[in-house]
């Protein structure tokens, strides 16, 4: 072949990478191999970022926190069956969490995966993938790779954002074209997100219920914080008066410390508030389905705003459905509220006030113990200083107790900040968060790992040293799951279930890889340790030991665990 006619040829390689560059998707978390080994060389040589992880779930999960963070598709690139599947784990999270996500995997040829011939990693992963994801699309020509990614970055951004999955068969990448014809297939997606605006009706409806509240409330979840609409939020929650509470994710939208919130307080309004507006979160598990105990006797009402119109009733009856993008939602609520809204009632917010400070002055002194081994609270009290005096950095939050603790101790100051296990309450996304969010932001991440949760995704350590990622990973260290004390009640040699090795040495792991290892016993080495971390940038493991006796059963969700009642012989 002539060079002149080479140079007018294009393929399924090039094509998908002028693709997703086309459409400013820029980076790449994967874990190379066959058929996507030579992709990847590629798109870095294009001058795409392609990180590779050690785990596609991990690359999975670090893709989906970028679709958080960012509102654009995180790319997550996969080999075949069983790479697949490590994605899928991530592409289902990335669904029920409402992140933007899109799971590229490779796949076997169509031919002898349909007729179950047996091929090399043979699995018809688009079926597969189907019930766990938004959409699941295949490009099976070459000239379709132009519409088959533009289909996969609206799927994933507009309306509920969600995960999506791109089946693209291995003889996709080979399969040649005329360059010119290949560059006119190209889609660059407009407005791939467009703006919904909530009917006027729903607005003033909403506005009516809220003037009507005596104590009202408003929570505000991780769509909140997704949808970067945050001086409206704040100017929203500020006018009305109304006391917020911030859901995991949605801490910081506006700080913590702010007057109005009232997470100190949580029990407190759950029970005794008369009219709730939810700004992007779901009445799930996570808020006990909005009834029973924790949401005490008396009648509620719900206004709801979500983009989703199937979300409205789905656990208990909204009043006041108010549909569209919470941008332009709180904007009309804002537009609708007038000059002259009335704050809620003095008694109630004053009750807030009162009960807020009160949890808050029981809680100090335990923040400052200094106690040896650690427990949870001289530990995150250190941790709670940090994030206050360095308020851009990202908190990655798993574990059980270690979760559950930080959570309600460690006040976030600026919007998506705290990323942590998300709607499933789920282990394992440590290190893939950490990755995303310091690739993503390039902001220092402090990762607070309980020692279980810390192991589903600790090879990835080697992953934030390969790439020197500003990444302080803070271990746990209490010996187990929950805690480190539990002991076979038979005698055997075995240990109990939910039991470590003692005194593992986590930190040690991470100098294996040339990071830097600290082994921390008390909250001062805890503080000190992690702010030369965060100063240095330089990957960094803490292994902070905790207290074997500190911890309870699933940390704060232990009423979930069946339990037998059947006495024991
Ligand atoms: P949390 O767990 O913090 O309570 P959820 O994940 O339960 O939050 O709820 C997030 C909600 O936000 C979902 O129902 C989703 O449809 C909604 N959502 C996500 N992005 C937007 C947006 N841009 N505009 C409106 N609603 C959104
Ligand atoms: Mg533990």
């Amino acid at each position: 072949m002539a060079d002149t006619e080479t140079e007018a040829l294009t393929d399924g390689f090039h094509l998908i990478i002028d693709a997703l560059k086309l459409n400013d998707l820029n980076t790449i978390y994967g874990v190379p191999g066959i058929p996507i080994t030579d992709f990847g060389r590629m798109a870095q040589a294009e001058g795409m970022r392609v990180l590779s992880f050690r785990h596609e779930q991990h690359a999975g999960y670090a893709a989906a926190i970028a679709g958080f963070l960012t509102k654009k598709p995180g790319i997550c690139l996969t080999v075949s069956a069983p790479g697949f599947l490590n994605g899928l784990t991530a592409l289902a999270h990335a669904t029920t969490n409402c992140f933007p996500m899109i799971l590229i995997s490779g796949s076997s040829e169509r031919e002898i995966v349909d007729l179950q011939q047996g091929d090399y990693e043979e699995m018809d992963q688009l079926a597969i993938a189907k019930p766990l994801c938004k959409a699941a699309y295949r490009v099976l020509h070459a000239e379709d790779i132009g519409i088959g990614i533009a289909r996969a970055i609206r799927a994933a951004i507009s309306g509920r954002p969600g995960g999506v999955y791109l089946d693209l068969p291995a003889k996709l990448f080979g399969q040649v074209m005329d360059a010119d014809a290949g560059a006119a297939s190209l889609v660059k997606v407009i407005d791939p997100a467009p703006r919904q605006l909530p009917a006027p009706e729903s607005v003033a409806c909403a506005l009516d219920v809220l003037k009507s509240a005596k104590r009202p409330l408003i929570i505000l979840g991780k769509g909140a914080a997704y949808a970067q609409a945050d001086d409206d939020i704040r100017a929203l929650v500020e006018k009305s008066g109304i006391p917020y509470l911030p859901m995991s994710m949605a801490k910081g939208l506006l700080p913590d410390t702010h007057p109005q919130s009232a997470g100190p307080a949580r029990s407190l309004v759950l029970k005794e508030s008369d009219v709730v507006m939810l700004i992007g979160a779901r009445l799930n598990w996570l808020l006990s389905h909005g009834k029973g105990k924790s949401w005490g006797d008396k009648p509620k009402r719900f206004v709801q705003i979500d983009i989703e119109p199937k979300e409205m009733d789905s656990n208990v009856e909204i009043v006041a459905p108010v549909v569209g993008d919470i941008g332009s939602c709180v904007s009309a609520l804002l537009d609708g509220m007038g000059d002259d809204w009335s704050a809620p009632p003095a008694d109630w917010t004053n009750a807030i006030t009162a009960k807020v400070e009160t949890n808050v002055a029981r809680m100090a002194p335990k923040l400052q113990n200094n106690n040896v081994p650690m427990d949870y609270q001289g530990a995150l009290g250190s941790l709670r200083t940090i994030i206050k005096e360095r308020p851009d950095a990202i908190l990655v939050n798993e574990g059980a107790n270690t979760l559950d603790f930080a959570r309600s101790i460690i006040d976030m100051y600026q919007p998506r900040k705290r990323l942590d296990v998300g709607t499933w309450g789920v282990m394992g996304i440590g290190m893939g968060q950490a990755i995303g969010a310091a690739v993503e932001t390039g902001k220092p991440v402090l990762a607070v790992e309980g020692d279980s949760a810390f192991g589903f995704s600790g090879m990835e350590i080697e992953t934030i040293c390969r790439y020197n990622l500003p990444i302080c990973v803070v271990v746990f260290n209490n010996n187990g799951i929950y805690r480190g004390t539990d002991v076979n009640p038979t005698g055997g040699a075995d240990v109990a279930p939910t039991v470590f090795v003692k005194d593992a040495r986590y930190d040690k792991m991470m100098e294996a890889f040339g990071g830097v290892g600290v082994y921390a016993t008390s909250p001062d080495d805890l503080t000190r340790a992690v702010n030369e971390a965060m100063d240095s940038g330089r990957p960094t493991l803490v292994n902070a030991v905790i207290d074997e006796n500190a911890g309870t059963e699933s940390g704060r969700i232990g009423n979930l665990n069946p339990q037998s009642v059947v006495s024991k012989k």
